[in-house]
């Protein structure tokens, strides 16, 4: 007690405590003894007053496992004040532990020098306040909780509630539903009646429209035939297919289809059959089929379609089987195409091409033939007017007038013109013939017609008139200086020179013997031209008609003819003609290897043929012209007159040495010489 501020006395201070009505307690620092405690206190604690001077844990053992001693511990040792409010302590009140609320306080007492002299200790009971705080917590909570139910029950409310206008709305429009389902069942009902009535005109209408039908079909110009799916049972047929199958109408009647036609079942059963299997249309085109036909088998053709006739239920109930003989027209177009095919055939080994050119497009159409000879390569389009620009330019005008003027006066035309190929090859003659098409309107649609290249015989007119001109002159000579000599032994005829009279006889022969040659030589042209060369063989020694030969070449002397080779060997030809043969060779050495002064014969066998030429060391021939000699009208020289002859010689011999089916050719060599060959069978 010493301890206490000396300012207070120990008794003032507890008197002060005793009147205070905050329970008050005093703990001394050592052992936590309970210095004082007032009424209060004493009350709190549930105790007496022999609680005093007694250490805390001893005096309140029920402290024991709370926190007030630690507590109360801590403020000794620390010095620091504690305080709570609404603590709860368990106290033991009439030997009951109860528990009880407290705002409380330990605060050290400390003296002069700082020291923690005791603790003071307050307290005060707020179990009623906490309890009634409690409780009116929880009446809050509990109010807080049955206003949230009772807003949710509004919402429950609100929303039954609008449940209950909907259901209301919703009964209303069923309402008028049912009013209108009503008004509909009604007018449902009218047109059920509405309808009643239609099928009955239906029912009617379906009668008569296949009692129509039936007209139709026995009326149609096709023949038409109705059979019965299940058992092929015909079951209507009309006149016209009768006549296709060529039956009488009793032939069909009550009998199933191919009981009445049946040549035609093998082929055209199956058919039939999955027709009706299937449900599909059959149809087929310019089918041939013999047909038993009056009693003979005939070939025909039809176009013809099997179609499927439906109950209700898609089932096939019958096959209509519609039919037109199309035989005349096949046969008539296989006509039309055999005369075609013939024609292009015609065409084709006449070497001639086609064209047709469309006036609205200007495409032209060739054939390839046409294409060939215009040089233009296959695949390139091409038009009249490009064709018309290959034309040569002296040509152009005329062919293009030609075509205009068919085209306005509805009529043909033939035209020869020159044309410059688009290849580049040498220009070309051509003749064309073409004629325009016309619509219905008589507007001009397309020209077509046909050409062909004439370049060749364009030559070979051009050839023929040289000849003309040559033979004329070849003829010319000899005549006038026949002429010649006739006119002087005329002079002469009263008193004739011994000197000069066998010279003009002489040349007056040599005048006729040219002469004669020279017709000779056409008589046998057109003697070949027309086929008439006629062999007459024997058999012969060909060294003897050899040495035989030629007497005017040994008598004139200017040439030695040597014979070489076989001189037994003997053939079977026209010795004659032979002779002709070698005659001209040895003329032509004569006169275009002047100065080869001996000319070789050879003879030998070479394999079954007898072989025979006639070689001079003349002036020989250049290469490219040794495959044109044998050609008609064919001299090397062909502008001069350098060398008489008509360039018929070897030609002539080329045809009388093929007709013996041998062969005829010429080895040369620029100045070494030529010679000339033919072979013969032995
Ligand atoms: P032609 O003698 O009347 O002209 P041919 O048909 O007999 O006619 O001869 C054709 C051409 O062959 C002659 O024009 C000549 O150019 C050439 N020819 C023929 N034989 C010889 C030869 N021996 N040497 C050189 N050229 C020849």
């Amino acid at each position: 007690m010493s301890n206490y501020p000396s300012h207070f006395s120990s008794d003032l201070l507890l008197t002060i405590l005793s009147q205070a009505k905050t329970a008050t307690a005093i703990h001394s620092t050592d052992e936590m003894i309970i210095e004082t405690a007032n009424d209060a206190m004493i009350a709190v604690w549930g105790k007496d007053k022999s609680v005093i001077g007694k250490p805390i844990e001893e005096a309140l053992p029920e402290l024991k496992g709370q926190p007030f001693l630690s507590l109360l511990q801590s403020v000794l040792h620390t010095g620091q004040t504690i305080a709570g409010s609404d603590t709860m302590a368990e106290l033991v009140f009439d030997g009951e532990r109860k528990p009880f609320y407290f705002d409380f306080e330990y605060r050290a007492i400390k003296n002069d020098a700082g020291e923690i002299i005791c603790v003071l200790h307050t307290a005060t009971d707020v179990t009623a306040r906490y309890l009634s705080r409690r409780r009116e917590m929880e009446l809050e909570s509990e109010l807080q909780a049955a206003n949230e139910e009772l807003a949710a029950t509004n919402e429950e409310l609100a929303a039954a509630n609008e449940e209950l206008a909907a259901a209301n709305e919703e009964m209303s429009s069923s309402n008028e539903e049912l009013a209108s389902t009503l008004e509909e069942l009604t007018v449902t009902n009218e047109e059920l009646a509405e309808s009643q009535e239609i099928l009955q005109t239906l029912n009617y209408n379906l009668a008569e429209s296949e009692a129509r039908f039936r007209a139709v079909v026995i009326q149609a110009p096709v023949g038409v035939c109705i059979i019965r799916a299940h058992d092929l049972m015909i079951q209507d047929v009309n006149d016209a297919y009768l006549q296709v199958v060529g039956r009488e109408r009793a032939a069909m009647q009550g009998r199933t289809i191919w009981q009445a036609v049946p040549e035609a079942a093998a082929a055209y059963a199956p058919i039939m059959n999955n027709v009706i299997n299937t449900g599909l249309a059959y149809s087929a085109k310019e089918h041939e089929l013999q047909l038993l036909r009056n009693g003979e088998y005939q070939s025909v053709f039809v176009n013809f379609v099997y179609e499927p006739v439906r109950f209700e239920d898609d089932s096939v109930k019958a096959v209509m089987v519609v039919t037109v003989d199309v035989t005349e027209q096949v046969v008539a177009r296989r006509q039309v195409e055999a005369a075609e095919e013939m024609l292009r055939l015609a065409i084709d080994s006449a070497n001639m091409g086609t064209w047709m050119a469309n006036l609205d497009t200007d495409a032209l159409t060739i054939s390839d033939q046409a294409r060939k000879i215009h040089g233009i390569p296959p695949g390139v389009e091409t038009t009249l007017t490009h064709s018309l620009g290959l034309i040569a330019s002296q040509h152009t005008e005329r062919v293009s007038n030609a075509i205009e003027q068919a085209i306005k006066n509805n009529s043909g035309f033939e035209i020869e013109y020159i044309i410059n190929p688009m290849d580049g090859a040498k220009p070309r003659w051509l003749k064309a013939t073409g004629k325009a098409y016309y619509d219905d309107q008589d507007n001009p649609v397309s020209v077509s017609g046909t050409m062909i290249d004439i370049t060749e015989s364009k030559a070979y007119d051009q050839q023929k008139d040289d000849f003309i001109s040559i033979a004329s002159h070849e003829l010319k000579t000899p005549v006038t200086s026949l002429k010649a000599a006739l006119q002087l032994l005329d002079r002469m005829k009263t008193n004739p020179s011994p000197q000069i009279l066998p010279k003009l006889i002489e040349q007056s022969n040599r005048s006729m013997d040219k002469i004669s040659t020279l017709i000779e030589d056409l008589l046998n042209l057109s003697r070949m031209n027309e086929g008439q060369l006629k062999l007459d063989k024997t058999q012969f020694t060909i060294a003897e008609m050899l040495n035989q030969c030629c007497n005017h070449v040994r008598v004139v002397g200017k040439h030695e003819l040597i014979l070489q080779g076989d001189e037994e060997l003997q053939i079977i030809a026209d010795e004659h003609r032979i002779d002709q043969v070698i005659v001209n060779m040895v003329n032509n050495a004569v006169k275009y290897a002047p100065n080869s002064k001996q000319i070789f014969f050879n003879v030998e066998k070479a394999g079954d043929m007898a072989r025979i030429s006639v070689r001079d060391t003349g002036p020989g021939i250049a290469p490219d012209k040794l495959s044109h000699l044998f050609e008609r009208y064919y001299r090397t020289d062909a502008s001069g007159y350098q060398n008489s002859g008509l360039g018929l010689g070897l030609y002539i011999s080329a045809e009388i040495i093929r007709k013996h089916g041998g062969e005829i050719g010429v080895d040369s060599e620029l100045g070494k010489g030529s010679t000339f060959w033919f072979t013969l069978p032995l």
